[in-house]
C-alpha cells in the first residue's frame, strides 16, 4: 500500500492537469454520513421516500425534514483534512478542477474555488412556482417554506430521475477528457453519469486514482486504488 501511494502521489506532483471527482465519503469525517455506506441515510430510508419529485409532490412536509435535519448537521460541522488537501492541490497545480457530487459545500468552505457541482447545494432552495431561487442559511421555521410568491420553496440538489444543472455534465466531461489525473475519492460510483466520468478518464488515458475504505465496481480497473479514509489518504498524495 505504502508503495502504491509513493507511486500515486509521484503522478500527482507531476500532473499539469487534475481532475477530481468526489462523493459523500469525503465529508465522512467531517460527521456527514453518506448514503449507501454504513450508517448511512438509505439504510434507514428508501431513497424513494425521500429523494425524487414524486416524493416531494407526495409529502413536501417529510421531505423538507430530513433535509433540515441533514442542513443542520452540516451546518454544525467543519471541513476535514480531506477537504484541505484538495484545496493544497488546487494551490499547486497548473490546472484543477474539484467536480462534487456532494451538496453540503464543505469543499467551498474549505477554500476550493474552481468547482462543478453536479447534484446542485442544500443550502439553495428554489420556488417550484416561479423558478426563483436563492441562498438560505438559517433554520426553517415553516415547513414547507414559502417563497414570496407563495409558492412551495424545494431544495436546490437534484433528486433521483431529473436532470443534472444545465451545462455541469458538460463541463465535467470536458475536464475529465483534457486531465491527465482522475482522483476519485468517497463515492460507491454507482450513480450515473457522475460514475461514468471514471471510464471516460480510462479510456481517454488518463491515470486514475480511487480513495475509499471499500471497493467499488471500479476498483480493478483504475490504475492505483488506495483502500483508506479520504481524510487520511488525501493528504498522503501531498
Ligand atoms: P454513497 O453513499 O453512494 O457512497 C459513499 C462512498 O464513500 C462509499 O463508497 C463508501 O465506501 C465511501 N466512504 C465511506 N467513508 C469514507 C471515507 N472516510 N473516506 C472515503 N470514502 C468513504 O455516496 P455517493 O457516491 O456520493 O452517492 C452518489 C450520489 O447519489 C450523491 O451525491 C447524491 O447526489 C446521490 N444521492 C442523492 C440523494 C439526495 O438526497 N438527493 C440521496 C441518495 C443519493
Ligand atoms: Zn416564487
Amino acid at each position: 500500500m505504502r508503495s502504491n501511494v509513493d507511486d500515486a502521489r509521484d503522478r500527482v506532483l507531476a500532473a499539469r492537469s487534475i481532475a477530481v471527482l468526489t462523493g459523500a465519503g469525503v465529508s465522512a469525517e467531517s460527521g456527514i454520513p453518506t448514503f449507501r455506506s454504513n450508517g448511512g441515510y438509505w439504510r434507514k430510508f428508501r431513497f424513494e421516500d425521500l429523494a425524487t419529485p414524486q416524493a416531494f409532490a407526495r409529502d413536501p412536509k417529510f421531505v423538507w425534514a430530513w433535509y433540515e435535519e441533514r442542513r443542520r448537521a452540516i451546518a454544525a460541522s467543519q471541513p476535514n483534512a480531506g477537504h484541505e488537501a484538495l484545496v493544497a492541490m488546487e494551490n499547486r497545480t497548473p490546472s484543477f478542477t474539484l467536480i462534487t457530487q456532494n451538496v453540503d459545500g464543505l469543499h467551498e468552505r474549505a477554500g476550493s474555488r474552481n468547482l462543478i457541482k453536479l447534484h446542485g447545494d442544500i443550502w439553495i432552495v428554489r420556488c417550484m412556482t416561479c423558478g426563483r431561487e436563492h441562498e438560505e442559511r438559517a433554520a426553517l421555521t415553516e415547513f414547507p417554506p414559502k417563497c414570496g410568491c407563495g409558492g412551495i420553496l424545494r431544495p436546490g440538489v437534484v433528486w433521483f430521475g431529473e436532470s443534472l444543472p444545465a451545462g455541469a455534465m458538460e463541463r465535467a466531461t470536458d475536464t475529465v477528457r483534457a486531465a491527465e489525473v482522475l482522483i476519485v475519492a468517497g463515492t460507491s460510483a454507482q450513480i450515473y453519469p457522475a460514475a461514468g466520468l471514471i471510464p471516460l478518464a480510462l479510456a481517454g488515458g488518463g491515470v486514475v486514482i480511487e480513495i475509499n475504505p471499500d471497493r467499488t465496481a471500479f476498483s480493478s480497473e483504475v490504475h492505483f486504488a488506495l483502500h483508506g479514509p479520504s481524510a487520511e489518504v488525501l493528504p498522503w498524495l501531498l
